[in-house]
C-alpha cells in the first residue's frame, strides 16, 4: 500500500523523502485564495519522480455554491488547477464536496456540480481526474452525509470523477468508520485516495480539526487509530496523512499505517 503525507508546496519531493513517503499531496497555490497556480520549477522532477502525486484544490473553491461570485470563479479555478496538476503528473485533483448556504436546497448545489462538470467536458475535459472529498461540517453540504453523497454521485458519476475518503471528516461528519469502505463503494464504486487522519473532535461534531494517528487525543468518542488503519487496508488505495507535527508527527503516522497493513 502506498502511504504518504500532505506537505508544504515549496519542495514537496524533499518533504516526502524526509517522511519516507511513497505518495505526496500538496497545494499549487494559497489554499485560502483565488490565485491561479504559478509554473513550478520542479514540474519536470515531479513528473519524472517515482512518487505518486496528488494535488489538493484551494478550500475557497465551491462548485455547489448558489452565489455567482463564488460558483463562476470556482469553475475557472478548477480548470486552472486541473491544468497545473497535469504539469506535475498528478494522479488526481482533490476537491471538497462543497455546500449551499443555510436555508438553501442541497439539490441545487448538486445540480451546480453537474453543470460545472458538464461545462468542463464541453470545453474538452479536464486533464486531471477530479476526486471529490467528503467534508466534516455544515447542514447544507453535498458530501458530508452519505445520503447526500449518493444524490451527488447520481448527478456527477457519469463524468468520470473519483472519490477521496477523509477519515476525520467522516467521523466528525457523522459517518461511522466501521464498514465505511463498503458503504462508500456501494455509492461511488471506487475510492481513489484515503486521507488517513485522526480527529480532535467527537463523532458528528461537525468540526474539521485533524489529529495524529500516533499521539491521538484518547478522550471518549475520538477515532481509534486501528479503525483508520483498517479503512486504509480495506480501501486498497493510496493513503495520505494530513496530520500536524511536521516531519516528526507525519513520519510517525506513516510508519504506524505501514506497520498496520
Ligand atoms: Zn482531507
Amino acid at each position: 500500500m502506498l502511504i504518504g503525507a500532505h506537505v508544504d508546496y515549496e519542495d514537496p519531493l524533499a518533504e516526502a523523502t524526509a517522511r519516507n513517503a511513497d505518495v505526496v499531496q500538496f497545494f499549487l497555490a494559497d489554499p485560502q485564495g483565488w490565485k491561479a497556480p504559478e509554473t513550478r520549477p520542479d514540474a519536470e522532477a515531479l513528473r519524472a519522480s517515482a512518487m505518486e502525486i496528488f494535488v489538493h484544490a484551494p478550500y475557497v473553491l465551491n462548485l455547489a455554491s448558489t452565489n455567482n461570485r463564488i460558483r463562476i470563479p470556482s469553475r475557472k479555478l478548477l480548470a486552472q488547477h486541473a491544468a497545473a496538476a497535469a504539469t506535475v503528473g498528478a494522479r488526481g485533483l482533490i476537491v471538497h464536496g462543497g455546500h449551499v448556504n443555510k436555508g438553501e436546497d442541497v439539490a441545487v448545489g448538486i445540480d451546480n456540480w453537474r453543470k460545472a462538470l458538464q461545462q468542463a467536458q464541453d470545453k474538452g475535459g479536464l486533464p486531471t481526474r477530479v476526486l471529490i472529498e467528503n467534508t466534516a461540517g455544515g447542514d447544507n453540504a453535498c458530501a458530508r452525509r452519505f445520503d447526500e453523497l449518493a444524490r451527488l454521485w447520481d448527478a456527477v458519476g457519469e463524468f468520470g470523477v473519483g472519490f477521496c475518503l477523509d477519515t476525520c471528516h467522516a467521523h466528525a461528519g457523522g459517518e461511522k468508520l466501521l464498514d465505511i469502505v463498503d458503504r462508500v463503494k456501494a455509492i461511488t464504486g471506487r475510492i481513489d485516495l484515503v486521507h488517513a487522519n485522526g480527529s480532535r473532535d467527537g463523532f458528528d461534531s461537525g468540526r474539521d480539526r485533524h489529529d495524529n494517528l500516533t499521539v491521538m487525543n484518547d478522550e471518549p468518542g475520538m477515532i481509534d487509530p486501528e479503525l483508520v488503519a483498517a479503512v486504509v487496508r480495506a480501501a486498497g488505495a493510496p493513503a495520505v496523512v494530513e496530520t500536524p507535527g511536521g516531519v516528526e508527527g507525519q513520519s510517525a503516522d506513516i510508519a504506524y499505517l505501514r506497520a498496520h497493513q
